[in-house]
């Protein structure tokens, strides 16, 4: 396993890389294209959320839990009385404190589930649809958000599959094949509601055809050829 450092830099180089040529190719505007590398780097620590005690479980439990307050209290902020958006932010900070927690202890076994193929998409999806509806973003930006996230994740899966892979004995570790897969074969049901909820969260999301002829477009690919030609 590969350790935090290593995912949080792992998946913070090809973020930063990613997210520059975004705003270069005009695909997102400066704002966008950096939370696109914060969700890039998230991504990154996601995975390991299943390891109750670790480094980024407690980073994450802490953003989630401060985000999800804010955003209650953001979103009510306008039309509801003072009191009402303070008693929504707290109320959503001790659900989402609760809920996490009762979710890690579902999830339990470390390495199960989560690292797995189908929880990066749906963690990407669900970053897409909160994207477009919540905060409003064009199909192609919200997408590519949610790419950022699950580009992310794939990383650390990456990553933790090549930790256990000694290089030098050249032969696999008992891990090997524990962190890219397709689902887990001892929790069958549970497989079969993820693959569920990511068809579902697509279906409900804005299309992708506007992501995908944007990011293939000439026009983006002239727009980065002329930001890079900018630099002697
Ligand atoms: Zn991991």
């Amino acid at each position: 396993m590969a350790n935090f450092r290593v995912h949080v830099l792992g998946a913070a180089i090809p973020s930063a890389l990613a997210a520059g040529l975004a705003i270069a190719g005009g695909l997102v505007t400066p704002l966008v294209g950096g939370v696109c590398f914060g969700l890039g780097v998230l991504g990154g620590m996601l995975p390991d959320i299943d390891a109750e005690s670790s480094v980024p479980t407690r980073i994450l439990f802490g953003a989630l839990v401060v985000g999800a307050a804010a955003a209650a209290a953001l979103a009510l902020y306008d039309d509801a009385a003072p009191w009402l958006a303070a008693a929504a932010a707290v109320a959503a900070f001790v659900a989402v404190r609760v809920g996490l927690r009762g979710f890690t202890a579902w999830l339990c076994v470390h390495r199960g589930l989560v690292h797995s193929l189908p929880f990066a998409a749906l963690v990407g999806v669900a970053v897409v649809l909160v994207a477009s509806r919540a905060f409003h973003l064009a199909p192609t930006q919200a997408w590519l958000a949610g790419v950022f996230l699950t580009g992310g994740f794939l990383v650390h899966l990456a990553l933790d599959e090549l930790s256990s892979v000694d290089l030098l004995g050249a032969r696999m570790k008992r891990s090997f094949g524990t962190a890219l897969k397709l689902g887990s074969r001892r929790q069958l049901l549970a497989t079969a509601v993820l693959y569920a909820g990511v068809i579902a969260l697509v279906a409900m999301s804005p299309p992708a055809d506007p992501f995908v002829r944007d990011v293939t477009s000439k026009r983006t690919r002239a727009a980065i050829a002329a930001a890079f030609a900018r630099f002697p």
